[in-house]
């Protein structure tokens, strides 16, 4: 699996204690997994087959002691979120804080569409609860409630829900933690590993990148046969591309489209005379105007 990229090499761990028995490391590394830096080969340059963190890959020409070697194909993807770049995730965490920044209903949704696009489960997770008192929370988590999600509130200050929130990644193959930048995901993911720790600061391992510095995902391991993703911060996520694929994105629209269809093929269930959605509903005013801006950009991309 691809756990790093940067620039041209790839640092992929093999999988499984064979491939540990195999390498001829020293006694201090006996235990740890073995990592790899890997270039690529020339024909997955001419293919154009791009290769990302969580990709699963065939590697050869294995210099056992210099711990390199060569990617030469790239396994097909069951998952993919695009932004962050990362293959093959098995569940995706939005983290949102409830307070500093303030919950932006806009950007919240923004980063729920880019996670729904993958097709999984979402699971939203809401920061900072130390902020907060239980009044406001318990009015937040009524409003997120009627946006489809079942939030799992954290404070990284106070220690709550932290062992929660690990045990529900703990149970992913690789879970992915996006969000805006200052939500205190950093600060999670240091409490949820603590020998991260050390690596912040430190420009460390082969690829001599401070956690910090990097640009890319990087994968980390949570337990056996389980990851988390670090991603880098960013702060609006980009719309889907095709209006049409937008409704099953908002759960208060897809759990009344799955039972019951809306009678017209193509419709956007926006003002649509004759459309029965419900549009009761807080975000559906947003709803509209994300579709209004996808189709302002599908109209000057085509040039219209
Ligand atoms: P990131 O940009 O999402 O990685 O956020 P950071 O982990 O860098 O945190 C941003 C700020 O929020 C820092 O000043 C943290 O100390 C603070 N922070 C993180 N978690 C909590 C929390 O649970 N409660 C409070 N009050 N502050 C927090
Ligand atoms: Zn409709």
């Amino acid at each position: 699996m691809v756990v790093a990229l940067q620039a041209n090499y790839l640092e992929v761990e093999l999988e499984g204690s064979d491939s540990i028995a195999m390498t001829n490391l020293s006694r201090s590394q006996e235990l740890r997994p073995c990592r790899l830096l890997c270039t690529r080969r020339t024909r997955l340059h001419h293919r154009e087959q791009s290769v990302h963190v969580g990709d699963r890959v065939v590697v050869e020409a294995i210099d056992w002691q210099a711990c390199r070697a060569v990617v030469s194909q790239v396994e097909p993807r069951s998952s993919w979120l695009s932004r962050p770049p990362v293959a093959n995730i098995t569940s995706v965490a939005v983290v949102l804080s409830l307070k500093e920044p303030l919950f932006d209903p806009d950007q919240a949704t923004r980063f729920l569409l880019s996670a729904e696009q993958t097709g999984l489960d979402v699971h939203l997770v809401l920061s900072k609860q130390d902020l907060i008192n239980s009044d406001q929370l318990a009015q937040q988590l009524e409003r997120l409630r009627k946006w489809g999600y079942r939030p799992l509130t954290i404070s990284v200050k106070k220690g709550d829900g932290l062992i929660q929130l690990k045990d529900e990644l703990k149970n992913s193959r690789l879970a992915v933690l996006c969000g805006p930048s200052g939500v205190g995901k950093s600060s999670l993911l240091n409490c949820l590993l603590p020998s991260l720790s050390l690596r912040v600061g430190e420009v460390s391992g082969r690829l001599q990148r401070g956690r910090h510095t990097t640009r890319h995902v990087e994968l980390f391991r949570l337990g056996e046969g389980s990851f988390v993703a670090d991603t880098p911060g960013f702060n609006r996520p980009e719309l889907p591309a095709d209006p049409r694929d937008l409704a099953a994105l908002f759960p208060e629209l897809r759990s009344q489209l799955e039972p019951f269809p809306c009678r017209f093929r193509d419709c956007l269930h926006h003002d649509e005379p004759g459309c029965g959605m419900n549009k009761d509903w807080e975000r559906y005013p947003l709803y509209k105007r994300c579709l209004d801006e996808m189709q302002r950009l599908s109209r000057s991309f085509r040039g219209d």
